[in-house]
């Protein structure tokens, strides 16, 4: 059977490096280990000077990263895969191997705060001009190519409001006028969302989220061609961004009860959206599966399920949500998202130092918005902590 005919949950499982040939561990071994010893100068001389591959030094490589990267690679369908300190390592890696200074690059204007810093970052320290569109009308970054339009940088759905973007319309700009298509696929992760399959030249992701799915390990993941990932793992060791081996290892075990995971979360969230939905002391829900979301038919298109992150805006705005919040007893207020705990956050306090107010309204973030990551618990429980709670609003 060919490995990229498994399904998703058998290569959850199986897929990434676990042979261990001293003991025949069934689980990936922990290589905690900076250095590899190289049985002879012979050998020496045949990896440097001839470049047979071989384990050398940790920050470059390592077996149990490489099991990470396996894994990762087989779930979105990609040839291959490098693993890091953090989402925002391997973002930052990535794009720094794709631009140069006087280029420029497309992105939607509600990105992960902290990305959207880094393109402000390198417009000026240098040099690289990012031009940002709607992200619900990816048409328009048509109109802002340019001779210096190297890339397209997009992420779906958004966060904290939920947007989509059309993945396929992205993809087509991207290669009529030759640019290098990314997209960050932490919010649906590649149970829900398989960009490759769509024709996006390289996904990443924080995999501190769903893939590792505990909130233990913080670390990221790039994804695509062999070539690309040449290209871009000489910056992972420019910038120090190599993931170490126990993080690795957290990662691996996380990753093998994903697709389960995944099942729960995606219909806990469905059902607790349709019922804030109905529920009076709540406005307006955003979450990709429900009928009212405007993009709900792009969402069947280009997702294989809906995720388990939704937001809604709760009456009251400030004072409102934290009444909301402070009532509840088994779902907690922690940043992050993707694990098996229900947490959920409020971005308008959140971000009340770091984000303007026009930034806010770009990025649809409104007093009495609470954004949740729908975790694996029994969804009776999640209802009856919700509903007790909105009853204190
Ligand atoms: C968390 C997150 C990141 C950054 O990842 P870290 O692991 O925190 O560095 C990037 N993009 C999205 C969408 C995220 O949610």
């Amino acid at each position: 059977m060919e490995k990229k005919d498994l399904g998703h949950s058998t290569k959850c499982v199986h897929i990434g490096g676990r042979a261990d040939k001293a003991y025949g561990s069934l689980v990936t071994p922990i290589y905690q280990t900076t250095t590899f010893e190289i049985p002879s100068m012979a050998d020496f001389i045949d990896i440097n000077v001839n470049g047979r591959k071989a384990y050398q030094y940790s920050s470059g490589s390592n077996p149990t990263q490489r099991a990470a990267e396996e894994k990762i690679a087989a779930l979105e369908g990609g040839e291959d895969c490098l693993v890091f300190s953090g989402g925002m390592a391997a973002i930052t890696s990535t794009i720094s191997a794709y631009v140069k200074k006087g280029d420029e690059v497309l992105a939607q204007n509600d990105l992960y705060s902290t990305t959207n810093r880094f393109f402000n970052t390198l417009n000026e320290k240098f040099g690289v001009k990012t031009r940002f569109f709607d992200t619900t009308d990816v048409g328009v970054a048509e109109k802002l190519v340019n001779e210096n339009t190297k890339m397209i940088y997009i992420e779906t759905p958004t966060n904290p409001a939920m947007r989509l973007l059309d993945i396929g319309h992205a993809v087509e700009i991207a290669k009529k006028h030759d640019l290098v298509s990314i997209l960050d696929n932490t919010f649906a992760s590649p149970l829900n969302q398989r960009p490759l399959e769509l024709g996006v030249n390289l996904v990443v992701e924080s995999s501190t989220k769903y893939l590792s799915g505990h909130q233990h390990v913080v670390s990221g993941a790039v994804v695509g061609s062999t070539k690309r990932m040449q290209e871009i793992k000489g910056y992972r060791s420019l910038y120090g961004q190599s993931l170490d081996p126990f993080g690795a290892f957290l990662l691996i075990t996380g990753m093998q009860t994903l697709a389960l995971r995944i099942e729960r979360a995606n219909s806990n969230a469905l059902a607790l959206a349709k019922m804030l939905e109905r529920h009076p002391k709540v406005q307006k829900v955003n979450y990709p599966g429900l009928e009212s979301h405007p993009q709900h038919d792009l969402a069947k298109k280009q997702m294989t399920g809906f995720g388990g992150m939704l937001s809604f805006d709760v009456n009251g705005g400030v004072d409102g949500v934290i009444k909301f919040i402070d009532s509840l007893e088994i779902v907690k207020l922690a940043t992050s998202l993707g694990g098996v705990d229900t947490i959920l956050t409020t971005p308008y306090t959140a971000y009340s130092r770091s984000l303007p107010q026009e930034r806010m309204d770009v990025m649809g973030i409104t007093p009495g918005l609470i954004r949740v990551s729908v975790g694996i618990e029994d969804y009776v429980d999640l209802e009856q902590d919700f509903t007790k709670a909105l009853g204190h609003v």
